[in-house]
Parts: structure tokens; sequence; C-alpha cells
């Protein structure tokens, strides 16, 4: 009998494996940090070499750790960073160049472009996106117009693209298997969601050639065995990470949603069959299903610098030494003090989309120091959050009361109260913050017959709940500093 799921999770700054037994507990984990690049302002890279190798060495350690063996893993589902681009020779499995990541700015100019000329509504039809450099679409353009011998090879055949959970599977199978899933394609910008399919009209739009596509599946079927470790296993599952967490938050009914605080901040909230059309900066996205449902959709608000602006108080700044020291450093001084960080560093995502906005620190005074800059970091990622809470509610004419976390800095106890208290409503976090790769469990779990129905998972418990304490007259206050600090961050990118 199998005992267990292997749940793989690549993530922007780091990869896991995580080992899931039928009761939903976590038996063995295994994490790998690894570097990006930023070649230039505003650009990012990553090797995809390297994240494979990370992955696949999380994978043995997953199961070396714990002492178990691959001939009792189920399935694997696999979960990743969505929309990063690897273009790779399908002959030696060597990537063209290094993977542009979704965060990179440099095709700015070419989706300002698409603007101007009109073409805005057409994507937004086809593909619940708006123009911007953040999906794969103008990146994958960018390396075939710029990379030598790119565009040939593609043509040829000889090129493949793919976004990371594609990319792994290939990899894993001894480049067998060239399929991404539904969720994944939805981020391309090349993906109709309502026909399911690659569109033609985008892939003239763009010069990509079908050739160099991978079929595309629901999340939750099977994908095909891969052989790892001597054993042959079967890959169950795929989905991009958001849509995995909010499956892994067991979000499975309309109005019902999620906050994924990672590197970037992922608001998600299902909406059922109806693939809702925001009036409000919000995206509408393709969320996972089993093989055999109906296509099921997503209202999106993706906010691009989340946990990552403590990560750049860590790394770029030194003014702290570990992630989790922000919340003891920030609590050190009674409020912001009317310091503000619009952490703008690859431009502002939702509601606002300003692909120019860069990162922007107001309202210093002699007094302030390096304890109110932490504050104004911590808090910028529930204004943030805040924005994407008011356009949804004005989208789908609903409040969200409770609003269920999981990622890196939904640990953090001092931004959750704060989030609470700035959006006025209930925050909840399950007793497991790994919602993203259990999503992915499910999946791989539901699709090979590990769990009979979504009834039947194990969903996780709440660990703790969050109250809103502010006064009303404190929480518009702040806000509106907030909002004059997104102001100051436009209007200096506009010079
Ligand atoms: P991803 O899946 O995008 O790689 P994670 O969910 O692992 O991200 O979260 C990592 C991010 O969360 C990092 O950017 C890190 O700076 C931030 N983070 C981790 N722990 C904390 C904390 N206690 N407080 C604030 N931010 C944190």
């Amino acid at each position: 009998m199998k005992k267990y799921i292997l749940a793989l999770d690549e993530g922007t700054t780091s990869t896991r494996a995580i080992l899931f037994d039928r009761a939903g507990g976590i038996v063995s984990t295994a994490q790998r940090e690894f570097p990006s690049q930023y070649p230039q302002p505003g650009w990012v890279e990553q090797d995809a070499q390297e994240i494979y190798a990370a992955q696949y060495a999380t994978l043995t350690e997953s199961l070396v750790r714990c002492g178990a063996e691959m001939q009792e893993v189920a399935a694997i589902g696999i979960t990743n960073q969505r929309e990063t681009v690897v273009v790779w020779d399908r002959h030696t499995g060597k990537p063209l160049c290094p993977a542009i990541v979704w965060q990179c700015r440099r095709t700015a100019d070419l989706c300002r472009k698409l603007e101007e000329d009109g073409l805005a509504p057409m994507i937004a039809d086809k593909t619940g996106l708006r123009p911007d450099a953040y999906f794969s679409a103008t990146k994958l353009a960018w390396i075939l117009d710029h990379v030598d011998g790119a565009r040939a090879a593609a043509e040829a055949g000889d090129a493949l693209f793919g976004t990371i959970d594609t990319w792994l599977l290939w990899k894993l199978s001894g480049g067998v298997l060239h399929k991404t899933d539904a969720t994944n394609a939805s981020r391309t910008m090349l993906y109709n969601i309502h026909t399911q399919d690659w569109d033609e009209d985008l892939l003239k739009l763009f010069h990509i050639p079908r050739a160099m596509l991978p079929q595309v599946c629901p999340s939750g079927s099977f994908f095909g065995d891969v052989h790892i470790l001597g054993t042959t296993v079967p890959v169950c599952a795929m989905a991009g990470d958001q849509q995995a967490a909010l499956f892994g938050q067991g979000c499975f009914a309309p109005g019902e949603g999620k906050n994924t605080y990672g590197t970037g901040c992922f608001l998600l909230v299902n909406c059922g069959t109806q693939a809702v059309q925001s009036k409000s900066g919000m995206l509408t996205t393709v969320a996972a299903t089993l093989t055999g449902e109906d296509p099921q959709y997503a209202l999106e608000g993706s906010v691009f610098v989340g946990g990552a602006v403590i990560q750049w108080l860590r790394d770029a700044m030194g003014l702290i030494t570990e992630a989790r020291d922000s919340a003891y450093f920030a609590s050190k001084v009674k409020d912001n003090e009317g310091v503000y960080l619009v952490p703008a560093f690859t431009g502002l995502g939702a509601p606002h989309w300003d692909m120019y906005a860069r990162g922007t620190l107001v309202g210093m005074t002699r007094a302030s120091g390096r304890n109110h800059i932490i504050r104004a970091a911590l808090e910028s990622i529930a204004y943030q959050t805040e924005d994407i809470l008011q356009a949804i509610s004005a989208d789908a004419g609903m409040e969200m009361r409770d609003l269920k976390v999981d990622g890196g800095a939904s640990a953090n106890d001092l931004l959750m109260q704060f989030q609470a208290d700035i959006s006025h409503v209930r925050v909840i976090r399950p007793a497991s913050a790994e919602a993203t790769a259990r999503g992915a469990a499910y999946l791989a779990g539901l699709s090979c017959g590990f769990w009979q129905s979504r009834e039947d998972l194990p969903l996780m418990a709440d660990s703790k709940s969050y109250s809103p304490v502010m006064e009303e007259s404190e929480r518009s206050r702040l806000l509106d500093g907030w909002h004059r600090a997104v102001r100051a961050a436009r209007a200096w990118a506009e010079e």
C-alpha cells in the first residue's frame, strides 16, 4: 500500500519537497534557497539548471531524511512560481539563456506599445490578463528576438518553451513529457481561458511558433510516469503556486479566498464556473480542477513585492539579519510615525498596474530611524493587500469577512494583526503554512485515488486568528497616508 504523496514546491526564493501522509500530516520537508540575478535595473533572471538541481536535491533529501522509499510514494504533485520563462534545446536539454523571472520588467516598453495600439481589451477578453511585463508572452517573444539562434531553433522545432512546471516535468521525465496545466497556461497571456487552448491570434501577435508550446492538461490529471531513484512514479498534478494554495486552503466554493504572503502577495477568490471580468484592476485566472470537471475561475490580485521587501531589508540594506526579526524591531516604535515605504521595486501590480513606478520612502524626519523603516516595510505588505481587498469587493460586490492566509511572511504576528486592523477582517492562519505544497498534494492525491473526493481530504485546522482592534479614525488616517505615498511613487516615475 502506498503511504505518501510527494509535493514539489518550486518557489521564487527557494524550492521545497514535502512528503504528505494520508492524514494530511507532513512527514518530511527539505528546502533549498537559490539566487536570482539582477543584471540590469528592473531585470530578474534565474538559472533553470540550478532550479532543477535544487529541486532534485530536495526531492531525494525529503525521502532520505525520514527513511521513506520512492516505492511508497503514490504520486508526485508539482507546484511552481508562475509566468517565469525557460527556453531550452530539446536535444541537449540545455537552456538557451537564463530564465526570465516573473518579476522582470525588461519588456515594459513592449507592453506599453500593446496598450497604445489598443490591444488591451482583446487581450483581456481572451486571457483575463492585461498587457504587463509580468506575464510570459512578452518574455518569450524577447528571447526569440534577442537570443542568438533562438527563433530559428524554435521554428525548426528544436527549442521548447515552458514555465517552471513544464521544465521540471521535462527534466524529471528525461526529456519525454512536454506538458503544462491550465493554471500555468492561463498566466502566459497566450492561452484563451474560455476555449481552454493556446490562442492562434495571440501566437501570431507575439510571433510564437506553436510547436514550441507544451500540451495543456487539467491540473489534477495523469501527466505521465517519471523514473526516479530506480522507481517509476506517476506525476498526477501540476498547478501554479497561487492556484495550488487556493486549493490547499480548501477554498472550493465561490466567494472563498486566500492571501499568500510569499515573495509577492497573491489574493485569489474562487468564482466557480464564472469567468468574472474585473473592472478594478484584478485579473481573471483559471483555478485548479480535476480531469472531467468543468473549468473553474478565480479573481486574482497580484502584488509584486510582498515578503521580498523584508528580504531587501535583510540583504540589500542590512537592517536585519533574519526576516523574522522584522516583527521585533517594528514593535519597538508605537506606529509608523508618518514613514511610508512603497516597495515598487519592479513597478506596481494590482490594482495600480504601473510598470514604471519605483520604490519610494516618504515622511522621514530627523526622529525617524531604522525601526520606522522596518515597520514601514512590514506595513506596506498589509496596505497593498488592503488595496486588493477593496478592488475585489468593488468587482464581486462582496465584503470578505475572513481572510485565510499562508506563505512565509504570514508567520509574522505583527503583520497579521496589522492586516486585520487595516482591512477590518478576521485573519485566519491555518496550522500549517504550507498551503501551496498541500494544494499540489491534494490535487495529485485526488487524481490518483489516494483520496476519494474533496470531502475526503484531510483539511488543515486553524492555528490562530486575528481580529481587528484598531479605531476606524486611526485606520483611515493610516490608509490616507499610504495612498499619498503611492501617488508619490507614481509621480516620481512620470518625470
Ligand atoms: P516563495 O514561495 O515566494 O519563495 P515563501 O512563502 O517561502 O516565498 O516566503 C518567503 C518570503 O517571506 C521572503 O521574501 C521572506 O523575506 C518573507 N518572510 C519570511 N519570514 C518572514 C517573517 N517572519 N516576517 C516577514 N517576512 C518574512
